[in-house]
Order: structure tokens, then C-alpha cells, then sequence
């Protein structure tokens, strides 16, 4: 597609990438709360994590038996450590996991910071949070109690998710028995899956990898509801994203029957994005809108990991199906050398989870040339954030930006899996794609009236 013309020259990237700081992720056993895409540690890095609890990156290279943050950073790209990275059995691996959240929540006290007399206790309700003494639990109580009950389930969800990592907890999958329309949230999408879903939950419950996972984990087993009910949460994760690209495709109106069928861009995706996601992991995205002419999701960022590169499809598209490939570089340059040239087909949607531009300078610099390209090309774009405060500051710099905003508001797919902030604990726990912002070209242009009659028809 040829440049239009009053498409702006725009301004050569800075250095730093349009995704968040790579977090410290590796494909062995980890603390896997670390490897989630979480604003917990993506947005702040690792280091920072020192800026709440002085010590703590070191503590977690520590427990991981890693000597730096390149040796951190050589196991996530597929290298092999130096030192005896690893464990010796499930119970030191989950003793290890749980030893990364071992410092004071109050006085923030690493454990080698207590003296003799002292040991780290963990909170007795949520078993998520620890302190140094009653004491520091009882200053605390006044701000722990407001997400006392929500870390609780963090603390559930995070051993669990170790049987998706083991591949003992397989999501529930096949075609949709109920029209689209119909499920407009995860109320009505659990009801259509119905009893396929209970039969499934109910294997993984009694299934000896659960009974593993919590011989291993050091602490009591809880009620099968709490487990079911965790399941569903990891469920709900695992989902969010390509249950998110449909609502987008509904909601922007775009031709599902296009020949050819429809190309879709994840703009900024993370290491951790592209190294956790396997192909299949769309297909709920296909499954949505049956006899559907092929969707093509390309993942585009610098930080794309290369498994992820290596392990995509390059094959035509074919209908009914759902293809995931990776590019490894900056949007706008992406663009320039694939899009443009005619390599790659023209997206029909450009989706960014959680871009972050509202939180910092440096990164509203790094993806205002992605933005802006995404307005004056006229893609239909969705984006999602963590709250309602997050969603307020994006949608004032988008709105400052000229870009006309089709709607906005809580995602009916977010995840429903608490994500604590990792050296913070205190503070809110928040969800992955809480809310989305779509948008669609320049409020500026002379259309807009006819374009909110076809969106609101198309709705
Ligand atoms: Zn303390
Ligand atoms: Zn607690």
C-alpha cells in the first residue's frame, strides 16, 4: 500500500524499544510470577525491584543459583548457565520459588538482614506475605488488610500454574457450540463450555501431578473449590488474549470473510509474551468465528524471543485456521521493510497489550512514531491496561495525540488471575487487560460522522 499523503514523516526511533524492560524470565524452573508479563516486574525491571526491597534481585539470582543478570538473561535466550543452574527435585524447586518472596513486608527485612533471634513468618491467611515479628505484622495490618484476601488466591494461582508449564493442565478447546454474540463475556463463554469444562477440571483435580504439586509445594493442600476455582483463573489467563483480538474484530467491524483471510498485528510483544506462547495458543481466536478464512497473528517486537522466531509458521494461511509468527525488531521499521514493500499483508488490526506509554517519558517517546503511524494509516488498533487509572492516562494522551477513540472501557475477557506487584506486595493487585482503548485514525478527519453510524451498526 502506497504512502498516503498527508501520512507525516516521522521523526527516526530513539534506541529504547516500544515494549516494556525485559524482565528476568527463564524457560527452567522459575518463579513463574517473574516470567508473567506482570507490571510487577516488566515495567519496572528487574533492578528496580531493589528501589522497594534493597537486596532482592540479588536474593532472587541467589535462589535461582545464578551468579548475575547476563547469566539470568543467557538462560531466558536459550544459553546455558555457567553455574549449576537448576534443581534437585520439585520440593527445592518450590522452596526456592517461595523463598523469592521471602523478605518483610513492612520493614522490608531480606532474611539476611534478621538477626539470630528472628525468623520470617508468613502471613496465616493469604501464606503470601512474610514479616519479621508481630510487630511489623501488626503496622502492617492497616494496608495489608485491604488485599489480604486477593493475595490469598495469588498464592494458589502461582503454585498451579505449574501444571500448565508441566502440561498437565490442558485448556479446554474445539470449535464454539454457541454464536459469537451470545458470548460476550466469561459468564457466557464458562456456560457454553458447560460440562466439557467440568470434565476437564474435575481430571486435573484428581490427577497425580496435583497431588504432586502439592506434596512438593511444603504447604497444606486446599479445597478442591479453591483448586477449581484457581484453574479457572489460570483458564482465564490463558485465554484472555486471543478471546481479546475477537472482541477487537467485533467491535471494529472487521470483514472476518475477507479472501485471503485477515492478518493481525500484536505490536511490542515482550519476551516473556513470545516465549511462553506456543502455536495453538490462538485458536480460541478461530474458534470464535467459525468458517472464518484464516487469521495470521504476527508478534512484532525487539525483544521477540527466538525459539518463538524459529518455531512459527511461514506457510500460506489457510481457512479455518490460525498461524502465529514472530518479527524480532521496532514497529515503524517492521512497517517500512514488510508491510510496505508488500512482504507482508496489510493488518486488518494492530493490537498492543499493555503498551505502558502512559507511564513513563521514555517509553510515551519510544512508541509515539508506532502511535502515530497506527493514526495516520488509519489501522483499526486496540490496547489494552492493568486499571481504570491506567486506562485514564492513556486515553488522555491518545485523545491529546488526535486520535479518534471508537470506545473504551472494561474488557469483558480480561484475565481474572490476581497479579500482585512483586516487590510491593501491599499495593493492589492488578489484571492483566482490564481495560481496552480502540481507536481508528485521526478525530480530525471529515468522516468520522458516517464511520460512527457503520461502527455503530456493525456493534
Ligand atoms: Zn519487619
Ligand atoms: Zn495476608
Amino acid at each position: 500500500m502506497a504512502p498516503r499523503s498527508r501520512r507525516r514523516k516521522h521523526k527516526k526511533p530513539p534506541s529504547v524499544a516500544p515494549v516494556t524492560v525485559t524482565p528476568p524470565t527463564v524457560v527452567a524452573p522459575v518463579p513463574l510470577t517473574l516470567s508473567k508479563p506482570g507490571p510487577s516486574i516488566d515495567a519496572l525491571g528487574f533492578f528496580s525491584l531493589d528501589n522497594n526491597v534493597p537486596g532482592l534481585s540479588q536474593l532472587i539470582l541467589q535462589k535461582l543459583n545464578m551468579k548475575s543478570y547476563e547469566e539470568y538473561k543467557l538462560v531466558v535466550d536459550g544459553g546455558t548457565p555457567a553455574s549449576g543452574f537448576g534443581f534437585q527435585c520439585p520440593q527445592e524447586m518450590f522452596q526456592r520459588m517461595e523463598d523469592t518472596f521471602r523478605f518483610c513486608a513492612h520493614c522490608k527485612a531480606l532474611p539476611s538482614g534478621l538477626s539470630d533471634s528472628k525468623v520470617l513468618r508468613h502471613c496465616m491467611r493469604c501464606r503470601n506475605v512474610y514479616y519479621c515479628g508481630p510487630e511489623c505484622q501488626r503496622l502492617d495490618w492497616p494496608s495489608h488488610r485491604k488485599v489480604c484476601k486477593e493475595l490469598r488466591l495469588v498464592a494458589v494461582d502461582r503454585l498451579m500454574e505449574w501444571l500448565l508449564v508441566t502440561g498437565d493442565f490442558i485448556l479446554p478447546s474445539g470449535p464454539w457450540s454457541w454464536p459469537v454474540d451470545v458470548v460476550q463475556d466469561w459468564d457466557t463463554w464458562f456456560s457454553m463450555r458447560g460440562l466439557q469444562l467440568d470434565a476437564t477440571l474435575d481430571a486435573v483435580l484428581g490427577s497425580h501431578a496435583m497431588t504432586n504439586l502439592w506434596a512438593s509445594a511444603g504447604r497444606p493442600r486446599p479445597d478442591p473449590d479453591v483448586l477449581q476455582d484457581s484453574l479457572k483463573r489460570l483458564l482465564t489467563d490463558a485465554l484472555s488474549r486471543p478471546l481479546t483480538l475477537g472482541l477487537g474484530l467485533r467491535a471494529l467491524g472487521i470483514d472476518i470473510g475477507k479472501t485471503g483471510g485477515n492478518t493481525l498485528h500484536v505490536v511490542g510483544a515482550s519476551h516473556v509474551e513470545t516465549l511462553l506462547t506456543h502455536s495453538g495458543d490462538y485458536d480460541e481466536l478461530g474458534y470464535m468465528f467459525p468458517g472464518h478464512l484464516g487469521f495470521h497473528v504476527i508478534m512484532v517486537g525487539v525483544d521477540v524471543a527466538t525459539g518463538f522466531l524459529q518455531s512459527t509458521s511461514t506457510s500460506p494461511l489457510e481457512p479455518g485456521t490460525v498461524q502465529l509468527s514472530g518479527h524480532r525488531g521496532l514497529y515503524h521499521d517492521f512497517w517500512e521493510e514488510q508491510v510496505e514493500t508488500g512482504h507482508i499483508a496489510h493488518p486488518d488490526m494492530v493490537v498492543a497489550f499493555h503498551p505502558g506509554f502512559h507511564a513513563s517519558p521514555v517509553l510515551m517517546e519510544a512508541w509515539l512514531p508506532t502511535l502515530l503511524l497506527l493514526r495516520d494509516y488509519e489501522i483499526p488498533t486496540l490496547i489494552t491496561v492493568y486499571s481504570q487509572q491506567e486506562l485514564a492516562a492513556s486515553l488522555q494522551i491518545l485523545v491529546d495525540l488526535d486520535v479518534y477513540i471508537i470506545s473504551y472501557g472494561a474488557n469483558p475477557f480480561r484475565s481474572l488471575k490476581p497479579e500482585q506487584v512483586y516487590s510491593n506486595p501491599n499495593k493492589q493487585p492488578v489484571y492483566c487487560s482490564a481495560c481496552y482503548i480502540m481507536f481508528l485514525g485521526s478525530s480530525c478527519h471529515p468522516d468520522k460522522m458516517q464511520l460512527e453510524e457503520k461502527m455503530n451498526d456493525g456493534v
